[in-house]
């Protein structure tokens, strides 16, 4: 049987959700599908031991590496994809980010739009994910207005950090945050499980809460979980796609639309697209570039912590501070070097599972003396760092971070400031390349189709009816945190959508 709709809708995360929210208020019949299904409201979101020992809500399927290793990728399938996950740290890129910039390891290719291009998109998104913060602090601040709500205002103690970091001549910034009404009795509590857990009581700013659920009580919205796609099919000169084929509830079904949207995420829409190849796309759907699954990107990452065996931490919600004085150069270099943040606090379960013999008593105590950051430079796109998949359809993940001489620096320089602010010790921790939160990159936008997959519209530039709105369209990735932007380029999209295909 074949099920036919106006626009299909596939992946709920930052995209997806967004860009189905923004289409729902069109008369347009909309199919959303998930592979994943809700999470459910229940205890163990904020048990660290859940989240973090059990990787209760994780993916349980596992990649293959460049070697042909299995690994457990650090990523979940769920109505609202990543973002029920994510620490709702909800930045604009910054103007240079949209320009070619020269880093010690290369250049960060130019986008094909300004940052004037998405601003307006920007100021919509940040509305839409209730963005609290401060206007006029934060140095490499792109040219904008007040943000819609005001900034979580820092704890005791990190306002103590805020004022020292000022007197070494630096500028800390609060950082944006997407969080629903803190403080009120049905809003934001500010508690301390917040990055890497979903929140018990919706108070997170996130796709399913801010997007999904809003677009799903139209009528003409339809959302179906556990919905597998597995394969796009094209007509026969391949130049549309004539219906998607869905797996749901053990059956193979297929599903129709005149436009069909991708968002899978930036790995599993490479992956997609390569398994919908065919003999009109013997090399994968909209691979006449060959860059489907290429330029794979997900930043450097290293959380550090700074310990101190006589100050026991009592912030509980730690995450509202971020340095940029380095992000485009660094103090003894003219590269650009990264962002630093403030996280959310760390638990003993988090931390064991890096050393795991060490008893759990000796990383409470630890812990409980430390306060935690996160240094995330620009990792640049590489057309071998890609993904690909097996004759039996298994994502294989190539991936060799690059880069990483202005990521030391940027660790190196945040140990000194963090002993200047009288830690005893700073212990520093990166997944590396299995770090695949901040995936983007393997399906970039350009203008020009031997050089990318999609058009400045996110629109392939082989199949006239098919987008992909997710992080795949980073032509670079910046070293903010890219879920404002995907969300503000999902509304471009879904404007371009409206005016072209709907009216
Ligand atoms: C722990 C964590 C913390 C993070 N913190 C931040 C942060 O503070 N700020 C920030 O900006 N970003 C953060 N991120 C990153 C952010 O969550 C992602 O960049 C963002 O969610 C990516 O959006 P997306 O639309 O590309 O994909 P996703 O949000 O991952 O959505 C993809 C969706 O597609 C579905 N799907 C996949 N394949 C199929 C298929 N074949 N058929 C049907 N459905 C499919 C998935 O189930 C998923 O729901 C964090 C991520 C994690 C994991
Ligand atoms: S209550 Fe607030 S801080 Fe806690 S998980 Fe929810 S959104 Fe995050």
């Amino acid at each position: 049987m074949i099920h036919h709709y106006d626009i299909i809708i596939i992946g709920s995360g930052a995209g997806g959700g967004t860009l189905a929210q923004a289409l729902a208020h069109t008369s347009a019949r909309i199919l959303i599908l998930e592979r994943g299904d809700f999470i459910p409201r229940e205890d163990e979101n904020w048990n660290p031991e859940a989240v973090w020992k059990h990787l209760r809500y994780r993916i349980d399927e596992r990649w293959l590496d460049e070697h042909g290793r299995e690994f457990r990728p650090y990523t979940h399938y769920c109505v609202g994809g990543n973002t029920k996950f994510w620490g709702s740290v909800l930045y604009r890129l910054r103007r240079e980010d949209f320009e070619a910039v020269q880093h010690s390891d290369g250049v960060s290719p130019a986008w094909p739009i300004t940052y004037e291009t998405l601003e307006p998109y920007y100021d919509r998104a940040e509305r839409l994910y209730h963005v609290r913060g401060q206007h006029g602090v934060d140095p490499t601040e792109v040219p904008r207005g007040p943000y819609p709500y005001e900034a979580v205002p820092h704890a005791e103690a990190m306002e103590h950090i805020v004022s020292r970091l000022r007197t070494f001549g630096l500028h800390p910034s609060p950082l944006p945050l997407g969080l629903l009404r803190p403080g009120e009795s049905d809003g934001c509590m500010l508690c301390n499980t917040c990055n890497s857990f979903p929140c018990k009581v919706g108070a997170k700013s996130d796709a399913e809460v801010c997007c999904v659920r809003h677009a799903t009580a139209q009528p003409n919205v339809t959302l179906w979980t556990g919905a597998y796609a597995r394969r796009l099919i094209t007509d026969a000169r391949g130049a549309k796609v004539e219906a998607v084929e869905v797996e749901r509830n053990g059956e193979t079904v297929r599903v129709d639309a005149p436009v069909v949207i991708v968002s899978c995420g930036a790995v599993n829409s490479a992956a997609l697209l390569l398994r919908s190849a065919s003999e009109a796309h013997p090399d994968g759907l909209a691979n006449s570039s060959g860059l489907v699954g290429r330029r794979y990107m997900a930043h450097l990452a290293t959380m550090m912590q700074g310990f101190h065996p006589f100050r026991r931490n009592e912030t509980v919600f730690q995450k509202t501070v971020a340095i940029n004085d380095y992000y485009l150069h660094g103090p003894d270099t003219t590269y650009p070097l990264g962002q630093i943040q403030s996280q959310g606090r760390t638990h003993g379960v988090m931390a064991q599972t890096v050393v795991p013999w060490i008893p759990l008593w000796a990383y409470e105590s630890w812990v409980a003396r430390g306060v935690d950051w996160l240094a995330i430079s620009e990792d640049l796109p590489r057309e071998d760092n890609r993904v690909t998949v097996t004759p039996d359809g298994r994502i294989r993940l190539q991936y060799r971070p690059n880069n990483l001489s202005a990521h030391e620096r940027l660790v190196t320089e945040m140990k000194r400031i963090l002993r200047r602010l009288g830690f005893w010790v700073v212990v520093a921790h990166s997944h590396k390349e299995k770090n695949t939160t901040h995936q983007c990159g393997t399906l970039c936008f350009g203008t020009d189709p031997r050089a990318s997959v999609l058009d400045p519209f996110c629109r392939t530039h082989d199949v006239e009816n098919l987008f992909v709105v997710d992080a795949s369209f980073f032509p670079s990735s910046a070293a903010v945190n890219p879920g404002l932007t995907i969300a503000a380029q999902a509304l471009r999209v879904a404007d371009h959508i409206t005016e072209t295909h709907l009216s």
